[in-house]
């Protein structure tokens, strides 16, 4: 059921369970700007003093505007050209709007913080545009909100951590979280998330998992119904999110939470055993990770490495970009957490709805849309940037084994060039009379665009080794974006365009006889396990709380049984007699 303003006692929210656990407490409701806004009352002799730290955020502001628009200057032709217009129209609106000249006056005439007194405005300005229906108007409301906001995260940055208002044990009910958001989320702090949009493979859910908070997205109406306080149940499996609960409903879940953490602490003694299956096939299960503060994590859930290190989200929420230091100090931590087993480090990989990052500039959506600048053609953009990641790497290696994999890869040309850049890389350490690690790092490539699973075969010839993205694969394939909950029934990685790639890449690698991974969401879920078996994967990476589940699996599977699966498995045409095939092979084997 679904439910409208304001929700009545019990009422339940249907979304897409991202994140599997229960979290019971009190709402903390996010507005939507996605800027948590104090908002206070000034002295009268503070008024100056308000008007004048307004005055430095918009100077600040103006400032990010003409470094975002030395950084496009750099793109290419079109890109460049369409970034221009929107950071001039940006530039335009700080240096005289009357965003800015209202909420000067609010300051004297209200007396009120200056954060609160933008925010006031640009409430304002929007009722106005709303009131005028019109799309082209809509779009320009965008292009205020977006500079209105900027100021306000100019002022609050440095005094506001996010969610610090929200009190230990809430639930997050937001409208839609990025994953820079949950980046910043303390998960012994907040018991949950909840939200009206976003995708069960987009990086929010993926990072909700990595740092295992339960958690739903896409619940319709939700953040209209709930007000701050209320208290909720987000239920991570079933994807229901229930508000003002009855008591039984409250005991009966509590008693869910209960069974469950019971549950993970039993297949947490599975940690030492190797994952082996019943006749006899090893398997490697690794970790995927973002932040430091999950290495305890992958340490309780006996991973053998990393099999993939986002690097990205070293460069969120941040003002400035890390320098060589502060990447290599951070990428340490993950070499020390392995001690001795291997990082894989995947450079930058930002775009689609991964933004947030300081360093590239904040693109516009067509620059760094899905089917845009991603990944390794950002990089090569921005050669500078993977060289010092590319540095970074290689001193870490001096210090335990790195593997560096590139992201978002389409042509061998890229790997090529990545090749070259390595070398610089390598040249630049020998200028500072740095120490050379020996062996070098592979050089791997992440196999996720279509295209570049279909020539994996040549890719292979210039790749040290592959690692399958099936997340970005099933998206690419299917057309359909993984972060949006009104495309999520058609994203499906059972779909036979789907495995014939995994398969073609698969084994196009152990023809060329380079190692071959997956990493994608589907490779942490013990319903798919048997069946990338059986296509010949032996290595996979996952969220570090799904390893214990994937390696129970493995352990009462029959490889050779898993293989003969797949291969009828993978005869049929149809996804929803593969998934048939597929559980009634889980269920009796
Ligand atoms: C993938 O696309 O499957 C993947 C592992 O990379 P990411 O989720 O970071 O895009
Ligand atoms: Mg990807």
């Amino acid at each position: 059921m679904s439910a409208v303003t304001p929700a009545s006692p019990g009422d339940c929210f249907q979304g897409l369970g991202v994140s599997s656990g229960i979290a019971v407490g009190p709402a903390h409701v996010r507005e939507a700007s996605g800027i948590e806004i104090p908002e206070y009352s000034i002295a009268k002799s503070k008024i100056a003093t308000e008007r004048n730290r307004l005055g430095r955020a918009v100077q600040l502001a103006q400032r990010q505007i003409r470094k975002l628009q030395n950084r496009a200057n750099t793109l290419e032709g079109l890109a460049a050209e369409e970034i221009g217009y929107l950071l001039e129209a940006y530039a335009h609106m700080l240096k005289d709007s009357r965003l800015v000249r209202d909420a000067e006056t609010r300051i004297t005439d209200e007396r009120v913080n200056a954060e609160a007194a933008v925010q006031h405005e640009l409430a304002r300005i929007a009722s106005t545009f709303e009131a005028m229906d019109d799309t082209y108007i809509a779009a320009r409301l965008e292009d205020i909100k977006e500079v209105g906001n900027r100021i306000i995260r100019n002022l609050t940055l440095k005094s506001i951590r996010p969610f610090s208002a929200a009190p230990k044990g809430s639930v997050i009910i937001a409208d839609q979280l990025t994953p820079a958001d949950i980046a910043q989320i303390d998960p012994n702090r907040i018991a949950g998330v909840a939200t009206t949009l976003g995708g069960a493979e987009g990086h929010t859910a993926i990072m909700a998992r990595a740092l295992g908070l339960p958690a739903v997205l896409g619940a319709e109406n939700l953040l209209s119904a709930v007000s701050g306080g209320d208290v909720v149940i987000v239920d991570g499996k079933a994807g229901q999110v229930v508000v003002l609960p009855d008591k039984s409903t409250l005991d009966r879940y509590r008693r869910r939470r209960d069974n469950l953490t019971r549950r993970n602490r039993q297949l947490n003694r599975l940690r030492r055993l190797p994952a082996e299956s019943r006749d006899g096939t090893t398997f490697s299960l690794q970790a995927n990770v973002e932040l430091p503060i999950e290495m305890p994590m992958v340490e309780q859930a006996g991973s053998e490495g990393v099999g993939l290190l986002r690097s990205e989200f070293m460069f969120m929420n941040r003002e400035t970009p890390p320098d060589e230091d502060e990447q290599l100090s951070i990428l340490l931590k993950f070499v020390a957490g392995m001690n001795g087993r291997p990082v894989t480090f995947r450079s930058l990989d930002v775009g689609a709805e991964k933004r947030g990052q300081s360093t590239i500039g904040e693109l516009n959506d067509s620059a760094a849309s899905a089917l845009g600048l991603r990944g390794i053609r950002l990089a090569h953009l921005n050669e500078d940037l993977l060289l010092t990641q590319f540095v970074t790497a290689l001193r870490a290696a001096n210090h335990g084994p790195i593997r560096i994999l590139l992201p978002m890869v389409s042509t061998v040309s890229e790997v090529q060039k990545a090749r070259q850049t390595l070398k610089f890389a390598v040249a630049e350490l020998r200028r500072r009379k740095l120490k050379i690690p020996n062996p070098m790092p592979p050089l791997g490539v992440m196999i996720e665009v279509p295209g570049a699973a279909l020539s994996a075969d040549a890719l292979a010839q210039v790749s040290d080794f592959f690692a399958i993205g099936s997340n970005d694969l099933t998206m690419y394939t299917l057309a359909a974006d993984r972060a949006n909950e009104h495309v999520a029934h058609l994203y499906n990685p059972l779909h036979p365009a789907v495995l014939r790639l995994i398969q073609f890449t698969t084994t196009a690698a152990l023809r060329a006889r380079i190692p071959v991974s997956i990493c994608g969401e589907i490779a942490g879920d013990p319903r798919f396990t048997a069946l990338l078996a059986g296509l010949g994967l032996r290595e996979f990476s996952m969220t570090p709380a799904n390893i214990p589940h994937v390696k129970k699996r493995i352990l009462s599977m029959d490889a050779v049984a898993a293989t003969t699966r797949a291969t009828l498995i993978m005869d049929q045409t149809d996804s929803g007699r593969i998934t048939t095939l597929l559980d009634d092979f889980n269920n009796f084997s």
